[in-house]
């Protein structure tokens, strides 16, 4: 027996949450965000999960891609950062991988050697995040010198939002004004937008939509509380109570002392902490689920557990499963409590937390 502590990952949520990309989405292809080991749910059990329904893949940089054509995805997939260093070129072509190229050093290590295959690039341009791409006065020029030379199969056109979860900003409009406004003439592919933009401004949806975090069931907005989007969680991270014990009142729970019981109480140990990616900075009082009735975080969170008032719970006991985020408790809620994002909290579960996967449509 090993310690119960796992994230459970639904492939058919994530298949039912590309379907509601889909809806979104008819007329566009779409592009599977895959970076970061699939936002920390699984590359390749991700990819295999959506090899039916999606046209392409993404991840950030190569090694992430070799891992997935090693595991046998033919997909297309784009590498969002491009390359780093020549050498990567040849790779590129040797795994049939698609290339952002974001600045005029990739162009010109694109240049610097004939390949062994053209390849297909994507184009970006910087519409206001002040990152990476390409600006208004330069953009054409690379999109012109690039078609025509001889590594290259194709140049499409892509942009990123810095504002589009804000549905109210007129940021994303003004940015995408922008982009038309310098692509203005030029036959080619477009893409603009994430997964907030395929959700709050259809405007932008254009030829490939490039969804993430939709994939995976969490709603980028502000009010995700009152409309969802119909989006399930795919993650649901679970751990069970290792240990009860009573406490009287003012005594003190964990490091430093940072809480104290009022009155007698009952406290639950949970086989969980931040070595796993239950943010360490998670105030007392944010909520755990025991069998489907909140708790509170009391005390510091430590490397590997987590302690609870299991006050009102009277039936709880050790070895009762705890759901720390997912199913039930939506990660967008715990991220509030960090004062981050759902991003980060699913792509920080460690390694040492086992994935198990529900697949329920290969049974
Ligand atoms: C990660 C990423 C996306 C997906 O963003 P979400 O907000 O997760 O939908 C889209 N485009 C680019 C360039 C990205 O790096």
């Amino acid at each position: 027996m090993t310690r119960p502590t796992f994230a459970h990952v639904d492939l058919d949520a994530l298949r039912h949450n590309f379907n509601i990309t889909r809806q979104f989405s008819p007329d566009q292809k779409i592009m599977a965000m895959l970076k970061a080991d699939a936002y920390g749910h699984g590359a390749e059990r991700a990819a295999v999960a959506l090899n039916d329904k999606t046209d392409a893949i993404a991840v950030a940089f190569i090694d992430e891609a070799i891992a997935l054509r090693k595991a046998g995805i033919s997909k297309p997939i784009t590498l969002l950062q491009g390359i780093f260093d020549q050498k990567e070129i040849e790779q590129a072509c040797e795994y049939q991988l698609d290339l952002v190229i974001l600045h005029a050093e990739q162009a010109r290590m694109l240049e610097a050697e004939p390949c062994s295959r053209p390849l297909r690039l994507w184009l970006k341009f910087d519409s206001g995040m002040h990152r990476l791409g390409f600006s208004a006065d330069e953009y054409v020029y690379w999109f012109e010198h690039l078609s025509a030379h001889p590594n290259v199969a194709e140049v499409r056109l892509m942009t990123h939002f810095s504002c589009a979860d804000e549905p109210e900003n007129p940021v994303t409009a003004e940015q995408e004004a922008l982009f038309d406004k310098t692509t203005q003439g030029l036959k080619a592919t477009y893409s603009l937008a994430n997964s907030a933009a395929i959700m709050a401004w259809p405007s932008t949806r254009r030829d490939w939509v490039r969804p993430g975090i939709m994939l995976y069931g969490v709603c980028p907005f502000a009010d995700w509380r009152e409309d969802h989007r119909n989006l399930r969680p795919v993650m649901t991270l679970k751990s069970v109570i290792i240990s009860t014990r009573t406490l009287a009142p003012d005594e003190a729970v964990g490091y430093g002392g940072s809480w104290v019981a009022k009155e007698q109480c009952r406290i639950g140990v949970v086989s969980i902490g931040y070595a796993d990616g239950y943010p360490r900075c998670l105030p007392n009082g944010t909520p755990v689920l025991i069998s489907g009735q909140r708790a509170p975080l009391v005390g510091r969170v430590t490397m590997d557990m987590i302690t609870v008032d299991l006050s009102g719970l009277d039936d709880a006991q050790v070895g009762d499963e705890v759901t720390l985020w997912g199913e039930g408790l939506a990660v967008e809620e715990i991220a509030e409590c960090a004062g981050t994002i759902a991003y980060e909290l699913l792509t920080g579960v460690s390694k040492r937390v086992p994935r198990l996967y529900h697949d329920r449509s290969s049974h």
